[in-house]
C-alpha cells in the first residue's frame, strides 16, 4: 500500500475468468440445471458464452483435486435444494458486487458462508478455487485483453511477470524490487496474495481486483495471514489495493520518544485505515526493526572510520564531518530501493541536532 498499485496487461484475462467462474456458479444453482446438464454439450451457449469457454470448463472439470473430479464437486452442488441453490446464487451476487463496497453508501457484505450445508460449502469452495489453482496454473481460456482463446490463455506465470513488470521502479531488470505493500524487498519469491482471501470468499480467486504480487513476509502470518481486511463487514475503515489505495495516504513517521517507526496517515481522516492496515501488516514494528537495522550499520561505518582515523593518529570526526556524511547519505537514498520510506524518515531523524550532538559525543570515545 505503500507503493502505487496498477492494474496489469492482463488483468482484462482475469476479469473475464471472473466473470466465467460467476456464470458457471449461478447456472449450476439455478432450479432446472441438472446432473444431466453438466456435459460437454450441456455446457455450450447460452449456458456458457462462447464454444471456446464451454470446452475449457469442461476440460478443467475433468481435472482432479483432493483425488476427486472437479465434475463431481458441480454434480453436488446441482445437486442443492432449491432453497440452498437460492442461497448460493444471492451469495454469488453480493460477492460478485465487491466493488460497490467502496462506494458511498455500500450493499451488506456477507460476512459467513451462504446457508447451503458444509458439504456444498465445501464443494463450492474447492470447485471454485480451482479456478485459481488448477485453471490459472495451466493457462485460461483468453488471452491477455479477455478475448477467448483455445490455447495459450494467460497463466499464473505470465500474471507475475505482467505483475513484476507493471511495478518495476527501476526499469534496469537486475534491480532490485520494491513490495507495494511494506516498501521492503519483494525477493525472490514473492507470492500472489488474495486481498480478501480466497479460502472464505473462493468466488474472488481470479478476481483481477483481488490479486496482487507481494514480499512473502506481508503474505505470511503474523502479518497478513487469514486476517480479514474489513471489520465485521464494513470496508469504510479499510484501504483496498485498487479501489481505496493507501499509497500517497499512508506514511511511516519516527516517535523520538519511543524510539519507534509508526504508520500514520498523510490525512487525519485515513488515521483509521492506516491503523487496520498496520494491524494487518505489522508495519510499524517491521519498519522499526529496519530502521534500528540500517542506524546500527552507518553507526558501525563511522565507528570503523573514527578507529581508523585513531590508529593512523588522524583528526578525529568533527560534528560537520558527521553532517555530510548524513547529508551525502540521505542524499544519496533512492525511492525505487526498498526500504526507502523508512531510510529517509531515519534520515530526517538523524539530522535533528541534538540527535548528532548525542552520536557525535558516543563517536568520541571510540578507540
Ligand atoms: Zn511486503
Amino acid at each position: 500500500m505503500l507503493k502505487p498499485i496498477h492494474r496489469v496487461t492482463c488483468s482484462p484475462a482475469l476479469a473475464a475468468c471472473q466473470l466465467l467462474m460467476q456464470r458457471f456458479a449461478l447456472w449450476l444453482c439455478e432450479p432446472g440445471t441438472t446432473a444431466a446438464n453438466l456435459t460437454q454439450a450441456g455446457l455450450q451457449p447460452p449456458a456458457m458464452p462462447t464454444a471456446i469457454e464451454a470446452d475449457w470448463l469442461w476440460g478443467f472439470l475433468q481435472r482432479k483435486v483432493g483425488g476427486q473430479l472437479l465434475l463431481n464437486r458441480a454434480q453436488v452442488l446441482v445437486a442443492m435444494s432449491a432453497v440452498q441453490k437460492g442461497a448460493v446464487a444471492a451469495w454469488v451476487q453480493s460477492v460478485s458486487a465487491l466493488a460497490a463496497q467502496f462506494h458511498a453508501t455500500p450493499p451488506p457484505w456477507p460476512v459467513t458462508a451462504p446457508q447451503a450445508g458444509p458439504l456444498n460449502w465445501g464443494a463450492f469452495r474447492t470447485l471454485m478455487e480451482a479456478f485459481y489453482g488448477t485453471g490459472f496454473r495451466t493457462g485460461l481460456p483468453y488471452l491477455a485483453d479477455g478475448t477467448p482463446v483455445a490455447a495459450g490463455g494467460v497463466t499464473y506465470a505470465s500474471f507475475v511477470d505482467a505483475f513484476r513488470i507493471a511495478h518495476r521502479l527501476n526499469p534496469d531488470p537486475h534491480a532490485r524490487q520494491v513490495c507495494v505493500l511494506c516498501g521492503g524487498p519483494l525477493g525472490d519469491t514473492p507470492h500472489v496474495d488474495h486481498w480478501i482471501i480466497k479460502s472464505a470468499f473462493p468466488l474472488l480467486s481470479m478476481c483481477a481486483h483481488n490479486l496482487t504480487l507481494i514480499c512473502g513476509t506481508c503474505n505470511e502470518a503474523p502479518n497478513k495471514g487469514d486476517k480479514p481486511v474489513h471489520s465485521a463487514g464494513s470496508f469504510a475503515d479499510w484501504f483496498h489495493p485498487y479501489w481505496r489505495p493507501g499509497n500517497g495516504a499512508v506514511q511511516p513517521g519516527y516517535d523520538l520518544h519511543a524510539a519507534a517507526v509508526h504508520c500514520s496517515a498523510v490525512a487525519p481522516v485515513d488515521q483509521p485505515k492506516a491503523a487496520n492496515l498496520d494491524v494487518l501488516l505489522n508495519l510499524a514494528s517491521r519498519w522499526t526493526r529496519e530502521f534500528k537495522a540500517e542506524y546500527a550499520k552507518h553507526q558501525d561505518v563511522l565507528r570503523r572510520n573514527e578507529s581508523r582515523r585513531v590508529r593512523a593518529a588522524q583528526a578525529r570526526h568533527t560534528l560537520q564531518e558527521l553532517g555530510a556524511y548524513v547529508q551525502q547519505w540521505t542524499g544519496g537514498l533512492s525511492p525505487s530501493e526498498p526500504h526507502h520510506e523508512v531510510h529517509a524518515t531515519l534520515g530526517q531523524a538523524m539530522i535533528e541536532p541534538a540527535r548528532m550532538q548525542a552520536w557525535f559525543a558516543e563517536l568520541a570515545t571510540v578507540q
